[in-house]
């Protein structure tokens, strides 16, 4: 919070006069002028969770909840149950959604919160048991479809209350449509297909982004985003930081508080977004911004020199991508390997599986880009957050779908999907250095099992007559289940090397949803039980001789880059933004302090007390 702003969350000033000196625009560099009319509405300041750094000024595009294509066709009779259950189901993940966004608007002051919260609740009351729905209900009776029949069913009510000469009424015809857009939605589950049609520069701002949303961006053209709701360890937010995208997530009331056209500055270091920015805020922020470009141009100089200690420590610098196209940025940015290919995006905003040969040439793009330098391929991590619409059969609508069938528990189950994807690894592998990664083990046995395929699929890759180097690529570990750390010792025996994925082992040993903007304030890397277990792994793995990295959110910070060496950690896998900072910090510390800084921090019990520790050691080794 800054001094200047005098509420916690929102603030309005009065129409300001004059100009702005210049607008900004696209990738944090200043460019064409942005027009601000004279007669300027009032400054909005909205503060929520910052989840990529940066400055990005220009124009607001509102994302809405809708669908283009509703399909339209007969349900057969034996079918009508399960085309009810499935109206069911959006229709309580809508309910969920308005609920969410309720409390969320809580967090607002003022005429503002009643408003919204009058409109929400009016929403939300349109969902239980309402004409609406008992409407959709019949016409899949008659055996329409879910997605038909929510369209029909709408725009029958929705006319018949614009058709009423009362300006109330007509106005409800509005909520009505949009209650209708977001069971449509909910029902199709179709990422947002309008990206594509942004002007260059575009600022998004939507409800809520999933990663597969986000993974649509092309940074060259959009600038930043922000949205409603989402946490800051959300695979949407790690998006953000991979394409280095300005983003602010948890506004609460951000869709309400502008149009597309307002001026906005998503300020993602700060984590607050300016809708209608004063002249003066214009000039402050894009000062700030040129500072954090020239910032960049300094830091990029460190490219080639190498992550070491003052006292002579070597530390490994990875990089973590989703897509093939953040080569890029990671060669650039002067990553010595990649230490997590998260390939699951490969599997996104599809509707069908990518085949082998697919997924092999994706891969050997990679292993090709990255020259000789090592890369991890994780397998498939789908679930939870993450979601591949060719799957959405297999991984069904569960309660907790980060603890149901996710990533290598998937794999296991469906052996089709696990084998087509390691012979696209391993014939990758012929043309570089390549690991295999598994995500979510929690058993020797999963790994066993996996070994067991990869040896079948090898065999029947050298009968086709493929080369494939010898030995084959390592089988590593995430350690990211609290039951792999603390199995860490039994590990070891089956993994050729642990990642130490510390966003989910943050998740699963606090209890904390990392995507939930409700329990952000909860979700704490520093709580002394996830130390214990970074160490309990990394002390494992360092005896049985075995590589350790942390490739979680964490390792691309800065600020915990003495706890994670001082524990013994040596190589660090990270968003290629993050590199050059991370390097810089390793290269100011002494490597035996942060040891001993470690040390004193493992026999806290106080996450507060951890963090004041690991700040003041930062500060003093500045
Ligand atoms: C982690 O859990 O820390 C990790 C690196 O994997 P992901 O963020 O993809 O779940
Ligand atoms: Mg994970």
């Amino acid at each position: 919070m800054t001094q200047d702003d005098p509420s916690p969350k929102r603030r309005k000033r009065k129409p300001a006069d004059g100009r702005p000196a210049a607008g900004r625009k696209a990738g944090g560099k200043a460019k064409a002028p942005i027009k601000v009319d004279p007669a300027l509405p009032p400054e909005i300041i909205l503060e929520g969770l910052r989840v990529s750094a940066g400055i990005a000024i220009g124009e607001a595009h509102l994302v809405e909840i809708g669908v283009v294509n509703v399909p339209d066709y007969e349900v057969p009779a034996n079918a009508v149950t399960a085309e009810q259950e499935r109206f069911a189901a959006a229709l309580a993940k809508s309910e969920r959604q308005l609920r969410k966004l309720k409390r969320k608007s809580t967090e607002l002051h003022g005429a503002a919160a009643e408003e919204l919260e009058f409109l929400l609740e009016a929403h939300l009351q349109m969902l239980s048991g309402s004409r609406v729905v008992r409407g959709v209900e019949r016409r899949i009776q008659e055996r329409q479809n879910a997605e038909a029949a929510v369209q029909a069913e709408i725009n029958a009510v929705a006319h018949e209350f614009e058709q009423l000469n009362d300006p109330y009424l007509s106005a409800r015809a509005k909520d009505v449509r949009e209650v209708g857009d977001r069971l449509l939605r909910n029902l199709t589950k179709t990422p947002f297909e309008a990206f594509k049609h942004l002007p260059d520069g575009a600022i998004v701002i939507a409800e809520e982004l999933t990663p597969a949303d986000t993974a649509l961006f092309d940074p060259k053209r959009i600038q930043g985003f922000a949205t409603e709701l989402g946490g800051a360890e959300s695979h949407t937010a790690i998006m953000a930081r991979s394409l280095a995208l300005p983003a602010v997530l948890g506004l609460a009331g951000l869709t309400k508080s502008l149009k597309t056209g307002d001026t906005v500055i998503v300020d993602g270091t700060a984590g607050r977004l300016y809708i209608n920015p004063t002249p003066a805020r214009l000039d402050e922020l894009h000062r700030r911004q040129l500072e954090i470009e020239k910032g960049d141009r300094q830091l990029a100089r460190l490219k080639k020199v190498p992550a070491i200690t003052r006292d002579g420590q070597r530390i490994g610098m990875l990089v973590n991508l989703e897509m093939p196209r953040e080569l890029d940025m990671a060669l650039k940015s002067g990553a010595e390997g990649v230490g997590l290919l998260r390939s699951e995006f490969l599997f996104m905003n599809r509707v069908d599986l990518p085949s082998e040969d697919e997924q092999a040439e994706a891969y050997r793009a990679i292993v090709e880009g990255m020259a000789g330098r090592p890369v991890t391929i994780r397998t498939l991590d789908v679930g939870g957050d993450k979601l591949a619409p060719s799957l959405r059969e297999r991984l069904g609508d569960t309660a907790n779908p980060a603890l149901g069938l996710r990533a290598i528990r998937l794999g296991l189950q469906e052996r089709g999907l696990l084998e087509t994807q390691i012979a696209a690894i391993l014939r990758a592998s012929a043309f570089g250095e390549v690991r295999i990664l598994l995500p979510m083990i929690s058993s020797l046995s999963e790994v066993r099992q996996v070994r067991d395929v990869v040896t079948l699929v090898a065999k029947r890759l050298k009968r086709r007559g493929v080369k494939l180097p010898d030995p084959l690529p390592p089988i590593g570990i995430m350690i990211e289940v609290p039951g792999a750390a603390l199995a860490a010792d039994a590990l070891t025996q089956v993994a050729d090397f642990f990642a130490i994925g510390s966003n989910d082992l943050t998740q699963y040993t606090l209890a904390i949803d990392r995507g939930e903007e409700q329990v952000a304030h909860l979700y704490n890397p520093l709580h002394p039980a996830v130390l214990r277990l970074i160490q309990f792994a990394t002390e494992a793995a360092l005896r049985a001789r075995i590589p350790v990295s942390v490739c979680g959110e964490i390792a691309g910070d800065p600020k915990y880059v003495p706890l994670l060496l001082g524990l013994g950690i040596q190589d660090l896998s990270m968003a290629p933004v993050n590199l050059p900072r991370v390097k810089q910090r390793i290269r100011n510390i002494d490597y035996l302090a942060a040891t001993r800084c470690a040390r004193l921090i493992m026999d806290q019990w106080d996450a507060g007390r951890i963090a004041m520790m690991l700040d003041d050691f930062n500060a003093l080794a500045i």
